[in-house]
């Protein structure tokens, strides 16, 4: 029988990350989960050095997998968060106004009352599918029951709104300046509900703080399991301003498989660890090409490096969505592949990876 006591003492055989006493003995396990053959297992391992942090993660992993039932083990670690202007540290935005040097850039967070988790999801690059994959998992995350709200921080190219197919205007809310829009079971916040179509945004750094604060915290998301959050690409303000407002529950970064794309995935990765939040694990899109007309397979980017660098980083594989010109398309009109499409395959990989984002999150 998998219950917690037994993979708490077997966790006890993993030596600390400062090479005294056990990872339970010194209180590193926060949550263990156990849901059907997955094993959750929350860290807080409070070093910067990532070498340290492997050779933990991966010694409990060896230590719960060879536990009788168990499938899958997946490993969440919080780390140290370091103090404004210490090496590493978060970059302050060149243009934004940041927290006063030597204050704690996390004091100001505070949780959106009523909002259970909150998942920002990632890419170093544009044009990788981010907004594509953040949608259809939003969908695949309230087709398993989820309370689901979709929040578009992507404020210099906003897309949420033409992927969701609506141009609804929110209007005043009663508990909170705005009511979301409201469409296909997701609570929807969109710059590009507010701006005129094609109107660029130009806006510094300061500006884009703002609207990421004002959408987290004046939005009426009322009870929520999960708020998706779609980030620009990179690592900038409206990143920081994130991590900086709210307690994020973790980053999805979604990757290409070119190589390109992966080293700048990498280093997506390590900005969410270095301010201390979880990276929840990676999503490869565009992943292989299975032909229309023949079915066969090809990996274009030479498929498999997204699981590559999960495995090296030590962060989860959370799934792979093949290209398909059918996504492309219904995407463009307003038609998620999950709904408009929901015994594709691709809307079978959006529900297994709806799954796993489940049993990482606890939702
Ligand atoms: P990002 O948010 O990373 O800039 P988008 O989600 O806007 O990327 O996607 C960029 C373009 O690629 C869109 O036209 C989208 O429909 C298309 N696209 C995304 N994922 C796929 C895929 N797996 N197969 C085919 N086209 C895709």
């Amino acid at each position: 029988m998998l219950d917690q006591p037994t993979i708490q003492s077997t966790l006890e055989r993993v030596t600390d990350v400062f090479g005294v006493g056990s990872i339970v003995s010194q209180n590193r396990v926060e949550r263990i989960d156990v849901k059907g053959t997955t094993v959750v297992l929350s860290l807080n391992l409070p070093v910067d050095d990532a070498g340290v942090k492997q050779r933990v993660e991966s010694e409990c992993r060896e230590a719960v997998k060879k536990l009788d039932g168990v499938g899958e083990v997946i490993i969440m670690t919080r780390g140290s968060r370091p103090k404004l202007g210490a090496a590493g540290g978060p970059a302050r935005g060149a243009s934004g106004p940041g927290p006063m040097p030597g204050a704690n850039p996390f004091d100001s967070q505070a949780p959106i009352e009523g909002v259970k988790t909150i998942v920002a999801v990632s890419s170093a690059k544009g044009g990788v599918g981010k907004s594509t994959v953040c949608v259809n998992l939003a969908l695949a995350l309230a087709q398993r029951g989820a309370r689901v709200g979709l929040m578009d921080a992507d404020v210099y190219g906003p897309s949420i709104h033409v992927l969701m197919g609506t141009n609804a205007r929110p209007t005043a809310g009663q508990t909170r300046e705005i009511a979301p829009v409201v469409k296909d079971g997701l609570k929807l916040m969109s710059l590009g509900f507010l701006t005129d179509k094609g109107q660029p945004v130009i806006w510094r750094g300061p500006i884009v703080m703002g609207v990421v604060k004002k959408f987290l915290q004046d939005v009426e998301w009322g009870e929520l399991d999960v708020l998706m959050i779609d980030m620009p690409p990179g690592t900038g303000d409206a990143q920081l301003t994130l991590v900086q407002t709210v307690p994020l529950t973790g980053a999805i970064i979604v990757t290409t498989p070119s190589e390109l794309a992966l080293v700048d995935a990498e280093k997506g990765l390590e900005m969410y660890r270095s301010v201390g939040a979880p990276v929840l694990g990676i999503i490869e899109n565009m992943s292989y090409f299975i032909c229309p007309h023949c079915n066969e397979r090809t990996e274009i980017f030479s498929h498999g490096g997204g699981r590559e660098i999960s495995g090296r980083l030590g962060v989860e594989f959370l799934g792979e969505i093949p290209l398909d010109p059918n996504l492309r398309q219904v995407g463009d009109e307003g038609r998620p592949i999950v709904l408009s499409d929901p015994g594709s395959p691709i809307a079978g990989a959006f529900l297994t990876i709806a799954d796993r984002v489940r049993a990482v999150c606890g939702i």
